[in-house]
């Protein structure tokens, strides 16, 4: 009964906020995945915690196209979802679909029993799952309850009730609701990398045999580099994360007796691109538009991300640097590709100035300068290499990562190195075992 209530109370604050604000004032669409051109985004504006647990949070997938709705003539090229998430058993529902066309509401529906579905593991679900459900900051929270308080006319909720945090698109269900195809299963890969997200999803099967409390106990631990969190106990934290300690294809790595060969250079196309800047906590991450990409060993990944590191991760025959950027890339079955770009201390890399400049202030505020970059200026002018296969460096570790580490380093200030010290004095995973993999290295 007491559940009921909150719940209606929240859903007509939502529906105010919603009705009227509307979406074109209020939006902060964050991009949560994307897939052969498609986009799912998650508006960082419009998210509320609900209690016990639960958040609503509107997303919306972005097909790139358009396709018809079903029983009419209208064509629609966006969806939005309204879901609401549970955050502790990591299962949502729909509950409010928008169908649009070019900016305009073509068709709406809501639904009467939404139904309750589990985020997968590695599904672009649970990467909204993980959105929705992430803690704000105090700052945010007072900003969307002080809009709230404005918009229902004076009447301000409790902060804690109507805590801001991203939402993720109901994937799936948005798509089944179309009825042009069956819902999707596919798996895009963690979204850790991207999103460097806690996962407070629970999997059962995993868990069974350990006592629940120990359990809870370790999922208040959030990774990082020192403590508890640190790095020796990453594939602790969470069953998800388990591949942190068992994997034996794990990175960075010491590269060293690499075979010296003819390796092809690597095709890239990076356009210029608007670009938006986060310190989500574990690094700084530059996300980017799409239409970047590369081309190596017959494959295409698109670039989605650059992220910075201090020192170095990786070292060559034994040297560590000051710095190293990642430039994540994907492949359209959810393959990653990181092209490492070292740093060492000299002149000042303007490229990273312009990511500098615009810093956010705060932690998980994230920033859209309007600032166009061309990335191709992060490379080094060399474009010798070494590629090895690897993981993910952060949890949860995921293997079959392709490395392309340049072997020239790049530039960085003093100042600029300063600068990031600021913010992560240590933020590298140690160095893994390479366990007899093999390296190339260009010639
Ligand atoms: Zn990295």
């Amino acid at each position: 009964m007491c559940l009921n209530l909150r719940l209606l109370d929240a859903m007509v604050v939502l529906s105010a906020l919603t009705a009227l604000c509307g979406e074109a004032a209020a939006a902060n669409w964050q991009p949560v995945a994307t897939y052969q051109g498609e986009r799912v985004e998650i508006d960082k504006t419009r998210i509320a915690r609900i209690g016990d647990g639960k958040t609503m949070a509107w997303n919306r997938l972005m097909l790139g196209r358009e396709e018809s709705i079903p029983n009419s003539k209208d064509k629609y090229s966006t969806v939005q979802a309204l879901n609401r998430y549970d955050c502790e058993k990591g299962s949502f529902a729909t509950t409010k679909r928008v169908f649009m066309r070019d900016d305009k509401v073509v068709s709406q529906e809501t639904i009467d029993s939404p139904k309750e579905m589990t985020a997968a593991p590695g599904s672009v679900d649970e990467k909204l799952l993980l959105e929705a459900c992430k803690k704000r900051t105090v700052g945010e929270m007072q900003k969307v309850a002080d809009a709230v308080g404005k918009l229902a006319g004076g009447a301000k909720p409790e902060a804690e009730k109507i805590a801001e945090a991203p939402p993720k698109a109901m994937y799936a269900d948005m798509r089944s609701a179309t009825e042009t195809k069956a819902p999707t299963t596919r798996k895009v890969q963690s979204p850790s990398y991207i999103k460097h997200a806690e996962a407070p999803v629970s999997s059962r099967k995993a868990r069974r045999n350990q006592p629940a409390a120990a359990l809870a106990e370790l999922e208040r631990i959030h990774w990082g580099y020192e403590g508890e969190g640190g790095p020796a106990n990453w594939g602790k934290l969470r069953p998800e994360f388990a591949t942190c300690a068992s994997g034996k294809r794990q990175s960075p790595i010491n590269i060293n007796e690499g075979i010296r060969v003819d390796l092809e250079a690597i095709k890239f196309d990076y356009k210029p691109t608007m670009f938006r800047i986060v310190n989500n906590g574990h690094t700084v991450q530059v996300s980017v538009g799409n239409g970047s990409s590369i081309n190596v060993m017959g494959k295409r990944y698109d670039l989605l991300q650059i992220h910075f590191h201090r020192p170095s991760e990786e070292r060559v025959n034994g040297r560590g640097f000051d710095m190293v950027a990642h430039l994540v890339h994907k492949d359209y079955e959810g393959q990653y590709a990181v092209v490492a770009v070292l740093l060492e201390t000299g002149g000042e890399h303007p490229l990273i100035q312009t990511f500098w400049n615009n810093l956010p202030l705060e932690v998980d505020q994230d920033l859209a300068p309007n600032v166009a970059i061309d990335v191709t200026r992060m490379l080094p002018e060399s474009r010798q290499y070494y590629s090895y296969m690897g993981s993910l460096t952060t949890p949860p570790c995921t293997e079959g990562v392709l490395w392309l580490v340049f072997k020239q380093p790049a530039q960085v200030s003093p100042e600029q190195v300063d600068i990031f010290s600021r913010l992560y004095r240590n933020n590298a995973r140690p160095i893994q075992s390479a366990n007899s993999r093999l390296i190339k290295e260009s010639r």
